[in-house]
């Protein structure tokens, strides 16, 4: 079964990759379990993010690997938390946690009208730690930023990401339900139809 490697340890991450790589006969690694660390993520873009992640990882284990940089983003906020959502609460002085992430940005949105925001997720696929043709999937899912929280699924900002259209914020949905219009479910789909041509 071909190995790849995912350049995260992001559990919440995992799950949903996992869903759909299964099926696939893929067998999707997390670096930590390889014994390698945290790469650094410097960059203003998701896109150079992801592409630095997915670097080093098959740098670290010869592997193919694949990366994730994904986050949330509110107009209102001057597109913040942005690249820096699994760390907004320490920007701010909080700590590095979903909780105090949340807390942050219901307070930043506190006397803000225009709740909108959408996820981001940019996935990025290299054979190689010098690839010379990475392939990238970038998605987009948009939603709204609840006052308060509901649901117990997901990660991260799920609990309050509400989704007009559903009626349910992204926690209420199953792993699922998720994947099916998930920025991260959307883009790994188009990566995995690339990924199948080229291994
Ligand atoms: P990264 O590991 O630097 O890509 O950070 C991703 C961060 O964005 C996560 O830690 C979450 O805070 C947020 N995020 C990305 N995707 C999701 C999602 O599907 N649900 C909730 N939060 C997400």
């Amino acid at each position: 079964m071909q190995k790849i490697v995912l350049a995260s340890n992001n559990k919440g991450k995992l799950a949903e990759f996992q869903q759909l790589f299964q099926p696939l006969g893929f067998e999707l690694v997390p670096q930590g379990a390889l014994g390698v660390g945290e790469c650094e993520e410097p960059y203003f873009t998701f896109l150079e993010n992801a592409l630095a992640k997915a670097r080093f990882a098959s740098q670290a284990t010869g592997l193919p690997a694949i990366a994730d940089d994904s986050g949330l983003v509110v107009p209102a906020l001057n597109g913040e938390p942005g690249v820096l959502s699994a760390r907004y609460a320490v920007t701010k002085g909080g700590e590095k946690s979903d909780a105090a992430n949340n807390a942050y940005l219901l307070k930043a949105l506190e006397n803000v009208n225009d709740r909108k925001g959408y996820y981001v997720a940019c996935l990025v696929f290299v054979r190689s730690a010098d690839d010379p043709c990475p392939i990238v999937a970038q998605c987009f899912w948009a939603g709204e930023i609840a006052k308060e929280a509901a649901g117990k699924n997901g990660f991260g900002y799920d609990p309050y990401f509400y989704l007009p259209d559903i009626g349910k914020t992204a926690a209420e949905l199953s792993p699922e339900e998720k994947n099916k219009v998930s920025h991260r479910g959307q883009a790994l789909r188009k990566l995995l139809v690339e990924i199948q041509a080229y291994l």
